[in-house]
């Protein structure tokens, strides 16, 4: 950790006090936020574990007296990001070095060892913890109806992240109950075993490691002091969304730690097929079975729109499976131009005929006989 790391941080901020509070705040403010982040109520969190340790790390310089003087005087010294005086700092009238020197000294601050236990390094990856760091990205599906997709819609949206529980206050124990010291450990979370010559710690099993022994788990959270946070955002889709598409909601991500900014939101839509239109791009499509005299002799058509109707005009000998495009009518983009709407013509063969419509159809083969559809086939048929 380098001087300028140490003076860069804010304890104040960490703690949640402001520059001028009493020894009293600060030790009810570090005690708070160290039930809500301890490991054992955040189990597998490794945000709230860092956390847990930058708050630790702050305690164990503003608890002390001598070490927050110095650290005020540091900050004062640099303040304004003006960057340090090269090789002049000790001339400031205090010794960074030996300011490290006393902070790293493990659990030296009043208080601070019967709730760290001796866990964690203080020194360990604490500088990187209390840096400010960029709130993780968040993605989220939602799916809605077509329509919705093509004209845009505002969804409701439910995020559910793990926080601390707000039945305890993270602390795992039913309100009104307090955890107590463990016997085991005296609430130091290490037990000592010796094993020949050596001696060594290891985590206490009976409070794993935490020092504290909850006897009513918290009903809201079964002990964890973790619960599920469920949060409601309106989110805007817009106009034209299509399926598997992802829209990015900047800042509505996890929140920045030490004041660095949130993370996003990315919301991956999913959309519902329409039981007739489909969609090409801009385009919607759309499939339209016809008679084999409205193509043979032409007709007006009429079709469904997205918001009501259109009518065409089919010519006279329009072959089956020409497309018609009515333009316009299609998905409205963004710089306010719409694609069209593509009708697909398919002949409806019908299944079954009536006697009448059987005669008139073979009296139609017999006056047509001579035509051919099947020219350039036969050709090929007849080459061989
Ligand atoms: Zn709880
Ligand atoms: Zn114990």
């Amino acid at each position: 950790m380098s001087a300028r790391d140490w003076i860069e941080k804010d304890f104040y901020r960490e703690l949640g006090v402001s520059s001028d509070a009493s020894a009293d705040e600060i030790k009810k403010s570090y005690r708070k936020l160290a039930r809500e982040l301890h490991p054992d109520a955040n189990p597998g969190d490794a945000k709230a574990e860092a956390r847990f340790k930058a708050v630790s790390e702050a305690y164990g310089v503003l608890s002390d007296p001598a070490k927050r003087k110095q650290y005020d005087e540091a900050r004062r010294l640099f303040a304004g990001g003006g960057g340090f005086p090269g090789g002049g700092f000790g001339s400031g009238g205090f010794d960074v070095n030996d300011l490290f020197g006393r902070a790293a000294q493990g659990t030296g601050g009043g208080g601070l060892g019967d709730l760290l236990g001796g866990l964690f390094n203080r020194r360990g990856g604490a500088a990187s913890a209390t840096r400010p760091r960029r709130g993780e990205d968040v993605e989220t599906d939602v799916r809605i109806d077509f329509t919705e997709a093509v004209k845009g819609a505002t969804v409701p949206l439910r995020l559910s992240s793990p926080a601390a529980c707000t039945t305890c206050g993270g602390s795992g124990a039913k309100p009104g109950t307090t955890p107590h010291v463990c016997a085991t450990c005296s609430g130091s979370g290490l037990v000592t075993r010796s094993q020949g010559a050596f001696a060594f710690s290891e985590p206490c099993r009976d409070c794993r490691g935490t020092g504290r022994i909850i006897d009513d788990p918290c009903p809201e959270c079964g002990g964890d002091g973790v619960s599920t946070r469920t949060r409601t955002l309106t989110v805007r889709i817009p106009s034209g969304v299509d399926d598997g598409q992802r829209i990015r909601l900047a800042g509505q991500g996890e929140p920045g730690r030490n004041g660095g900014p949130s993370g996003d939101l990315f919301v991956r839509v999913h959309v519902n097929p329409h039981s007739v239109f489909g969609r090409q791009g801009n385009d919607l499509t759309l499939r339209a079975p016809m008679t084999f005299p409205e193509l043979a002799l032409g007709t007006t058509l009429t079709v469904p729109t997205l918001d009501g109707k259109v009518t065409l005009k089919v010519p006279a000998g329009t072959a089956s499976g020409r497309v018609l495009r009515a333009r316009g009518k299609g998905i409205t983009k963004r710089d306010g131009t719409s694609g069209d709407l593509l009708i697909t013509l398919e002949v409806a063969v019908p299944n079954n005929l009536s006697s009448e419509a059987r005669k008139a159809l073979e009296a139609y083969a017999d006056v047509t006989k001579d035509h051919d559809p099947r020219g350039d086939l036969n050709a090929l048929l007849e080459g061989r």
